[in-house]
């Protein structure tokens, strides 16, 4: 996931304020927590800063496959062993009975189930990533042993 000095690095630093921010850094989180766009910067489409932007545009990017949680499965390593699966505190406690304890699961509330030997993400609005908790949940990630789990 890219990080907030990245980000940084490359803006102008110039704290001009143009962007609405006090300064660069702060721009910069804004940024990194989707609040600003790159736009909102005018020197940055000055020509001297073409690279920075071009670098910019491209740590922004969304990265394919990721869903609304930033929750990406990268199904070349998963082996469907469904570690994440009974581990995910919301298929805990949306399916005690199913998905929780490694059965087929009996709520289409779970966000992580094994199909076809991969794990499929589905009601990501679910995740706790994401509403106004924002939990910075990483269950899925650490109970995964081939690391088939990412955020982005
Ligand atoms: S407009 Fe760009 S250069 Fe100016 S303060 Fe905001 S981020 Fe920095
Ligand atoms: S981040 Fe947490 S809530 Fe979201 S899918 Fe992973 S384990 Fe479940
Ligand atoms: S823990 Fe990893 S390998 Fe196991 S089912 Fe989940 S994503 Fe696949």
């Amino acid at each position: 996931m890219v990080s907030l000095m990245e980000l940084y690095q490359l803006l102008p630093k110039l704290n001009c304020k143009e962007c609405g921010k006090p300064t660069c850094m702060a721009f910069a989180s804004s940024l990194l927590s989707g609040e600003a766009d790159l736009a909102d910067c005018p020197p940055l489409y000055e020509s001297e800063y073409a690279e920075q932007l071009q670098q910019l545009e491209s740590l922004l990017a969304p990265v394919s496959g990721a869903t609304e949680t930033g929750l990406i499965i990268h199904e070349e390593l998963c082996f469907g062993c469904g570690n994440c699966v009974v581990a995910c505190p919301v298929n805990v406690a949306n399916d005690p009975h199913g998905a929780a304890v490694g059965l087929a699961p009996s709520s289409d509330k779970v966000i992580l189930r094994v199909l076809n030997g991969v794990v499929v993400a589905t009601n990501v609005h679910e995740c706790r990533r994401l509403g106004n908790d924002k939990i910075l949940c990483d269950v899925c990630i650490v109970t995964c042993p081939s690391k088939a789990i990412e955020f982005v």
